[in-house]
C-alpha cells in the first residue's frame, strides 16, 4: 500500500500545494521532485526501511519535497531547526542516529562541517535532479517523523510518529476545522515543530489546498500578504499575534483598514502552542473581526483539544476533545478527578505517538495503561477544557496552596503598565516555592513591588501574589516563542546570589 497523502496528492496533481514568494509548485511538481529526491536517498537501495534522515532546509518547496521524499523512501525524517546553534543540531543528529544528512545550499555550512566529523553522507538538494526509480510501499504503520520535544526539563526526547499517527491527526482537524480544497494558508511557522507540520502544512496538502509559504516570519510580510486577500485560513503562536497586534498599531488609519479587511476575509483563525492572553483575543477580534479558535496540543499527542468551528468560542478556554480524541483529567491520587476540580490532562487516541526514541524508560513513566500522561493541568466546567499550566514549571506550590501561573499571568497583564510576563516558582525555605514574576513594563513605568502587590491583592487571593519581581527587557523565548521558564527560574535565583 502506498501512503494516502501521495494517492491523494496524485489525484488532484493538477492543483497548486506550495506557493513562495518566487514560484507556485503543483502537486505534481510536488510528486515528482519528491521522487528525485527518495531515488538520491535510497541511491540504489530499494526501501531505507526507516533509517533517519536529518535535514535542515528554510521553509518553503524544497523543505516539502525533502519530507515527502524521506518518506517515500521508506526513511524517517528528522526536520532540523533552521535557528539552532551546532551543539543542538548535533545532539538531534548523533541522538537519533540520522544516516543522512540533507541541506539546501543556504544552510549547508552549518551541517556540512558535523557531516564531515561524523563521516555521514550529505546530500544538497541543489545537487539532486535527474531520473526517478522505483520507489518502495510503505505501510501506514511505519514510523514517519521523530520531532524533539523543547526539553524544559533535560534533554530533548525524539518523539516518535508513525503515519497513522499522522493521518489521525490530520483527519482530526480537517474534521473539526472543515478544510476544503479552496482553502489557502499562510505558513509562516517553524518546520521543526508540530504546529507546522502537521495542523498548517500536511493539513493543506491531504485535502489538496494550497499552502503560501514564507520563508521566514516578518510581521510587515504577514500583513502585506493578509492584505492581498487571497487567504482563507491563518494558524499562528500568541507571541505572533502580539507582533502582528503591534505592527498593525503602528500603521497609518488607512493601511489598518486594509489590513483588517484581510483578516475579514479569512474564514478562520487559530491560536494555539502557548496560552493566549485574553486581552489579546479581545484586541485581535477589535483589529480582525475574528474571535480566535484557540486550540491545545502537544507533539506526542497533536492536538486535542479545541474550540469549536461553529458556535461560541470561549476566552481563556481551549474547548472540547477533537474528533477521535479521548482525555481525561486525573488527580493526584490517580482518580478521575471530581467535576470542576483540577487533573493532569491524560490523552488516548490513534493519534497519539508511538514512543519515544530509543528510550523506553521514558515512554513507559509517559503512559498510563493506554492514556498519556501530558504532564498539563486543566480544568473541565460543563465539558469545557481551560489549561492551568504544565506540572512541571506552571502549578507552583506554595504555603500550602498550589496556584496556577497562567491565571496569575492573565491577572498581571491587565496591569496597565504591564507590556508581558511570566510568573514562576522559584524553591524557598518558608514557602516551598515563592511566586515570582517576571515583568516586561511600559517604557516610562516605575512600577514597583509594593506598587503591583497593593494593585494585585485586589484581583487575586494575597497566596497567589507575587513575592519578587523582575523587570526585563524580554521574556527568555524559544524557536517557537515559548517562554523558557527555567531560564525565568535562573535568573531569579541569580538575583538573590
Ligand atoms: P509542544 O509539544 O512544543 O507543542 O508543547 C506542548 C505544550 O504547549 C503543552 O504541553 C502545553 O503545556 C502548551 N500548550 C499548547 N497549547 C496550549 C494552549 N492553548 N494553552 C496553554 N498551553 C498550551
Amino acid at each position: 500500500m502506498n501512503l494516502p497523502l501521495i494517492t491523494r496528492a496524485q489525484s488532484y496533481s493538477e492543483r497548486t500545494a506550495i506557493v513562495t514568494p518566487q514560484q507556485r509548485f503543483s502537486y505534481q511538481d510536488l510528486l515528482d521532485r519528491s521522487a528525485q529526491i527518495a531515488t538520491a536517498l535510497l541511491d540504489g537501495m530499494a526501501d531505507l526501511a526507516e533509517q533517519r534522515v536529518a535535514f535542515l532546509l528554510p521553509s518553503g518547496f524544497d523543505y516539502v519535497a525533502t519530507q515527502w521524499g524521506i518518506w517515500r523512501a521508506g526513511g524517517i525524517a528528522v526536520p532540523l531547526c533552521t535557528a539552532h546553534p551546532r551543539p543542538e543540531l548535533e545532539y538531534v543528529i548523533t541522538q537519533s542516529g540520522a544516516s543522512i544528512l540533507v541541506a539546501d545550499d543556504s544552510l549547508a555550512d552549518r551541517l556540512l562541517p558535523i557531516a564531515e566529523d561524523h563521516q555521514q553522507p550529505f546530500l544538497l538538494t541543489s545537487h539532486i535532479s535527474g531520473a526517478i526509480a522505483p520507489l518502495p510501499m510503505v505501510a501506514i504503520d511505519r514510523r514517519a517523523l521523530i520531532l524533539y520535544t523543547s526539553g524544559t526539563t533535560g534533554k530533548p526526547k525524539g518523539v516518535v510518529i508513525t503515519h497513522a499517527n499522522i493521518q489521525a491527526q490530520v483527519t482530526s482537524l480537517v474534521t473539526a476545522w472543515a478544510w476544503q480544497p479552496e482553502d489557502c494558508i499562510l505558513h509562516l511557522l517553524p518546520l521543526h515543530h508540530i504546529h507546522g507540520i502537521i495542523n498548517v502544512l500536511t493539513c493543506a496538502l491531504w485535502v489538496g489546498a494550497e499552502c503560501h509559504m514564507l520563508p521566514k516570519f516578518d510581521a510587515e510580510t504577514v500583513w502585506r500578504r493578509i492584505s492581498d486577500r487571497d487567504l482563507t485560513l491563518f494558524m499562528a503562536v500568541p507571541t505572533i499575534y502580539a507582533k502582528l497586534i503591534a505592527a498593525w498599531s503602528k500603521a497609518s488609519k488607512q493601511e489598518q483598514a486594509v489590513r483588517s479587511l484581510g483578516c475579514r476575509q479569512m474564514r478562520l483563525m487559530v491560536s494555539g502552542s502557548a496560552a493566549l492572553p485574553v486581552q489579546m483575543l479581545e484586541t485581535w477580534q477589535q483589529i480582525s473581526g475574528h474571535v480566535l479558535l484557540e486550540r491545545y496540543g502537544m507533539t506526542e499527542i497533536g492536538m486535542a483539544l479545541s474550540n469549536p468551528l461553529q458556535g461560541e468560542r470561549l476566552a481563556g478556554s481551549v474547548g472540547q476533545p477533537l474528533p477521535g480524541v479521548a482525555v481525561r483529567l486525573v488527580d493526584e491520587s490517580g482518580a478521575l478527578a471530581a467535576a470542576d476540580s483540577p487533573g493532569e490532562i491524560q490523552v488516548q487516541g490513534p493519534g497519539v505517538f508511538l514512543e519515544y526514541w530509543q528510550n523506553p524508560e521514558a515512554t513507559a513513566k509517559a503512559f498510563c495503561g493506554p492514556w498519556f500522561r501530558t504532564g498539563d493541568m486543566a480544568i473541565a466546567q460543563q465539558g469545557t477544557y481551560r489549561i492551568l499550566g504544565r506540572m512541571s514549571v506552571d502549578i507552583i506550590k506554595t504555603g500550602g496552596y498550589k496556584v496556577s501561573a497562567l491565571e496569575i499571568e492573565e491577572v498581571l497583564r491587565s496591569h496597565p503598565d504591564i507590556q508581558d510576563c511570566a510568573v514562576v516558582g522559584v524553591a524557598d525555605e518558608e514557602w516551598g516555592e515563592r511566586v515570582c514574576g517576571a515583568l516586561v513594563v511600559t517604557g516610562e513605568s516605575g512600577l514597583t513591588l509594593t506598587a503591583l502587590r497593593a494593585w494585585a491583592k485586589e484581583q487575586l487571593a494575597t497566596y497567589k501574589v507575587p513575592t519578587k519581581i523582575l523587570i526585563l527587557e524580554q521574556l527568555p523565548r524559544n524557536a517557537m516563542g515559548k517562554v523558557i521558564k527555567p531560564a525565568i527560574v535562573d535568573l531569579f535565583n541569580g538575583a538573590d546570589s
